[in-house]
């Protein structure tokens, strides 16, 4: 599953190609119209018909992202509003001149949403195992995930938030590693940056949050940040299915310290593996405490 650093590249990639660009043509795949026939809503989550009205003659007019969603701002007739989406387990964006130059087969035969753009180009969204999200909202505080997520982690005030929120009566009782990955403390953190964060900052990732000192707390901060950091100039992880805009693979999954490895990297000692706030974590008991 994407993190907030490979949800960043994309961002990044599409604000070059597409904003400034019109929406001309939009086409969405049978398995979007079969999931709504079948009250399942399959990645587009609101009324497809609506969707697709409010998408089409649109202007890209920028490409934001929020922790480990991207938004569209669009301008019509005068009118502001917002695509927010996020990328699931297996989504990606690509930008082509058609959907047959889409190098990956199995991305291009899972294709779910088609935007044909005003220069000619196709922007597409392709999903294999369509867990992916997007719909239009008119402010972006009208998203309901928005309204309680933490500020980004480039925020002057992230800090003192995540020292408050971890350590508040809800959070105390959890393991540090669930309170990291809720977009309420600090927003972007799924399972491999958590299991990579608490490494370098030697924190055990069952720990409770309530039992870690301030002091620790702010290093394990300085960890998530410094990992966001290092996975941005590394081009993201490439595990399982993340690909970038142009269908580009990242090595940040050669510099991991820690997850997925058999023995430390830092004592040689062997990793433990525990599912932890449900996904499988990876820790050391010599190097974490
Ligand atoms: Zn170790």
């Amino acid at each position: 599953m994407p993190e907030l650093p490979e949800v960043e590249l994309v961002r990044r990639e599409l604000s070059r190609s597409v904003e400034g660009r019109k929406i001309e043509q939009i086409e969405l795949s049978d398995y979007v119209y079969k999931g709504h026939a079948t009250g399942r809503k399959t990645i587009v989550k609101q009324d497809v018909d609506e969707f697709k009205e409010m998408m089409m003659g649109a202007s890209i007019l920028k490409i934001g992202r929020r922790g480990k969603y991207l938004f569209f701002v669009l301008e019509k007739s005068d009118d502001i509003f917002h695509m927010v989406g996020h990328l699931g387990m297996s989504g990606a964006f690509f930008i082509t001149g058609a959907l047959e130059e889409i190098e990956n087969l199995n991305y291009r035969k899972h294709w779910h949403a088609l935007f044909g753009l005003d220069d000619g180009t196709l922007l597409s969204y392709c999903d294999i195992r369509r867990f992916g999200e997007m719909s239009v909202v008119k402010r972006l505080n009208d998203f309901a995930p928005f309204s309680r997520m933490a500020p980004e982690y480039t925020d002057p005030d992230s800090l003192s938030y995540f020292l408050t929120k971890a350590r508040n009566e809800q959070n105390s009782k959890k393991s540090i590693k669930a309170v990291i990955m809720d977009s309420a403390v600090i927003p972007g953190v799924g399972n491999i940056y958590a299991s990579e964060a608490l490494f370098s900052a030697g924190v055990l990732p069952t720990k409770k949050a309530g039992n870690i000192s301030a002091e620790r707390l702010s290093r394990l901060h300085e960890e998530i940040v410094n990992v966001f950091e290092v996975s941005l100039a590394s081009g993201g992880s490439t595990i399982s299915d993340y690909r970038g805009v142009s269908g580009q693979s990242g090595s940040m999954q050669d510099r991991f310290k820690i997850y997925q490895k058999k023995r430390c990297t830092q004592c040689g000692h062997d990793v433990k593996t525990k599912v932890i706030a449900t996904r499988n974590t990876f820790y050391c008991t010599k190097c974490q405490r």
